[in-house]
């Protein structure tokens, strides 16, 4: 398929969805409540400082929460934990996301809201804000930041829908890696 103008957001989305990516739940806190959001749009920024950035869509209830905490933390979540990201998407199952989907956690050392069972976690302190089309982009410096070394394979997530890794063969890269 090949389609240069006048393509709509659904198309976009569809295009974009060949790029696998994990999964996600941002989480934060108001009001000493934790909050969270599934969330797939990660990327790290910069290794000196450690940054990345989370691409929130304004309209989502938790982006203003994140602008007030100034903090977030990043549930990198296991094919285990998929009915969580169903649940932090804003699926209809009890509990919902306004009892934190039931989930175990903890709070990590900045207070930001940390998953029991996620295959890795990082604290962020929000250091910038990019209002850009209909997304703020939330640069934050990683603060603190944890995986497990035997962990459950990641759930992916492709062209809508969860992917699991069936073969978990790794092949080493031959070019240069980053950094
Ligand atoms: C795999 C995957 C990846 C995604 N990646 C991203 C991403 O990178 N960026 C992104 O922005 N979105 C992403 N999403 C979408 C996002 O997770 C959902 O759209 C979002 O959870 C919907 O929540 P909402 O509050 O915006 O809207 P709705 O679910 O429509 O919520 C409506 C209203 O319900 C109320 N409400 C919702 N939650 C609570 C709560 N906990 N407590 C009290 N009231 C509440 C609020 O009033 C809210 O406005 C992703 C979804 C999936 C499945």
């Amino acid at each position: 398929m090949s389609i240069e103008a006048g393509f709509d957001s659904d198309t976009f989305r569809k295009v974009m969805g060949h790029f696998v990516t994990g999964v996600t739940v941002v989480t934060t806190v108001e009001n000493g409540e934790p909050q969270g959001i599934t969330v797939n749009a990660l990327s790290s920024v910069s290794l000196e400082p450690p940054l990345v950035v989370v691409a929130l869509d304004r309209r989502r209830y938790i982006t203003p929460k994140v602008h007030a905490a100034g903090s977030f933390a990043v549930n990198v979540l296991g094919e285990h934990q998929q009915v969580l990201a169903d649940c932090f998407a804003g699926a209809p199952v009890e509990p919902g996301r306004e009892r934190f989907c039931g989930a175990a956690w903890q709070p990590g050392r900045s207070g930001m809201p940390l998953l029991e069972g996620a295959i890795a976690t990082l604290e962020c302190t929000v250091v910038g804000v990019h209002e850009i089309g209909d997304h703020d982009l939330f640069i934050g410096r990683v603060a603190a930041l944890h995986n497990e070394e035997h962990h459950p394979q990641p759930l992916l997530y492709y062209r809508r829908r969860y992917l699991r890794v069936e073969r978990s063969e790794s092949i080493a890269i031959e070019g240069r890696q980053e950094g």
